[in-house]
């Protein structure tokens, strides 16, 4: 149905039996020491799928202590690196072959459309495996020519105890990137899943203990982020913190691990990435791509194109084709065939985006379409589109995460450099011209981890990913991850005869 019609039709059942509900520690799945469980929500309706157990300091240190075991007596970090890469391959396979269940159950838990799920995310997901499977045999060291009769190796190694934090908008994409080069490189983990998604994390990790992963590598615990998550970044034997999410919480868990040993931190956090548009771009394609970097998985991309810059010249043709494209935007039950945009993932974010969109209205800034809920039931928006929107506006500063777009004018490249730049972000920016002066100036002289010219949230696997500024530090995927996960120790020894 499309976004005038107000209520949504009855969910579709989802085609998949919840298996999985309790922690993974030791390659079992275990209760919570404390008994606890906690619902996981329908966001189609706000109703409870699932009771999951809520894993608390206790759980942590049971699964840091199954990680530390696994690492320090292997023998996955000493295992041949070709059977390292061969459990991770038929990991892959055995996702791929559970893709149907994969895609619904993250539906069911996520909001996002089946299609999406289906047909971008598993493939991505297993891509990516298939991916760090192919590093895992090619992790080299090096030499180095010291002044002096000394032979110089560099060897790359394991950190060790990984604990990576993870949040709810794309579970599966982020367990991969998150899981992939650790266990490539011979780490051993314990996983803190978002509360609001904990599902399809215990299902893959479930088919990894199928393909042959040993008990205690990977460790999967569901819970709450001042709990069970606050007691993973504290840990005093985990060597290393990868952690996703909003950028407040990333400097929670950075401070975490200072106080506590010191772990080095990677994270990927917030963003407002602009979207710009040059007065030579093709317009339709254009209003397509920045429809795209805003809309998709219901606005809830940390890069985002939040805030969609259009050059005067263009502005309003660009404004009524981006009007009309939300308006025929499909918003509806994300299992239906041909849904674009299911519901927002909970009660908390939909209030969130839903008081964004009142201050636009406050400030002035023109509603030029949506900006209401649908439906009495579950957590769906409007596709929402806003012109006049100025820079000091908090919908043009703050992170959305919502079907909000906020379509910004500007003159010239120098200015829309400026203007792109100022703010505490740096995650991605999108840039749409024909010119290839105009895509150079702008993608040097944007100040963000990803510039994607004439595209949006392109991910290989192969394409490193991460702020600049405030959206974080380090990169994920591609080459550059791999380095999160190694330790670099040089060994010295005299050389016998110099000459050599
Ligand atoms: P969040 O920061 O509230 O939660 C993310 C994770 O951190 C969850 O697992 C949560 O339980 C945990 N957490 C919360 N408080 C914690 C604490 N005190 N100690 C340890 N862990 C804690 O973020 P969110 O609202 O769930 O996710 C949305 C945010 O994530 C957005 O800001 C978005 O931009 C960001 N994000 C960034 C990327 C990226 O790659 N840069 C990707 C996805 C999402």
């Amino acid at each position: 149905f499309s976004t005038a019609t107000a209520a949504v039709e009855e969910p579709i059942s989802p085609p998949v039996q919840i298996n999985y509900t309790k922690l993974l520690i030791n390659g079992q799945f275990v209760d919570s020491a404390s008994g606890k469980t906690f619902p996981t929500l329908d966001p189609r309706t706000g109703e409870v799928i699932a009771h999951v157990a809520e894993g608390d300091t206790e759980d942590i240190n049971r699964a840091v202590s199954a990680a530390r075991k696994a690492f320090d007596e292997g023998p996955w970090p000493k295992m041949p690196a070709y059977e390292r890469a061969r459990v991770l391959l038929r990991f892959a396979d055995l996702v791929e072959k559970h893709s149907d269940e994969l895609a619904a159950l993250e539906t069911w838990d996520n909001g996002k459309t089946y299609e999406q799920a289906a047909t971008a995310e598993l493939p991505t997901f297993v891509r990516l495996f298939h991916y760090y499977a192919g590093w895992a045999d090619k992790i080299h060291g090096l030499t180095a020519p010291a002044d002096g009769p000394h032979h110089v190796q560099i060897l790359h190694e394991p950190i060790g105890v990984a604990g990576q934090i993870i949040p709810w908008n794309f579970p599966l994409l982020m367990f991969a990137w998150k899981i992939g080069p650790a266990l490539a490189t011979g780490n051993t983990v314990v996983l803190k899943t978002a509360e609001q998604t904990p599902l399809t994390a215990l299902y893959v990790a479930k088919l990894f203990h199928e393909a042959g992963l040993p008990p205690g590598v990977l460790n999967v615990i569901s819970g709450y982020g001042p709990t069970a998550g606050a007691a993973l970044a504290s840990h005093m034997d985990v060597d290393k913190l990868a952690f996703t999410g909003s950028t407040d919480t990333g400097k929670i868990v950075l401070e975490l691990a200072a106080k506590s040993n010191l772990k080095p931190v990677t994270l990927e956090l917030g963003g407002k990435s602009p979207f710009i548009v040059c007065e030579d771009a093709d317009i339709d394609k254009a209003v397509e791509e920045a429809h795209f970097a805003l809309f998709f998985n219901q606005g809830q991309c940390c890069c985002a194109g939040s805030r969609t810059f259009v050059h005067e010249r263009v502005y309003d043709e660009f404004l009524e084709k981006a009007k009309a494209r939300a308006l025929r935007r499909t918003v509806g039950d994300p299992f239906r065939k041909g849904v674009e945009q299911g519901p927002q993932i909970d009660s908390e974010q939909f209030d969130k985006v839903l008081r964004y969109i009142k201050s636009g209205v406050d400030s002035n800034a023109t509603l030029e379409c949506g900006g209401e809920r649908i439906g009495s039931k579950g957590f769906f928006i409007q596709p929402t589109v806003f012109s006049n929107v100025q820079d000091n506006m908090l919908i043009a500063k703050d992170e959305i995460f919502g079907p909000v777009q906020s379509i910004l004018k500007f003159k010239d490249l120098d200015e829309v450099i400026k203007r792109a730049n100022a703010t505490r972000y740096g995650l991605a920016a999108g840039v749409y011209t024909k010119n290839i002066d105009t895509a150079n100036t702008l993608s040097r002289g944007l100040r963000a981890g990803t510039v994607w010219i004439n595209c949006f949230d392109v991910f290989d696997a192969a394409i490193p990913f991460g702020g600049y500024k405030m959206s974080g530090h380090g990169r994920e995927k591609g080459f550059y991850s791999l380095q999160n996960y190694l330790q670099v120790k040089a060994v010295v020894t005299p050389l016998k005869n110099p000459a050599w």
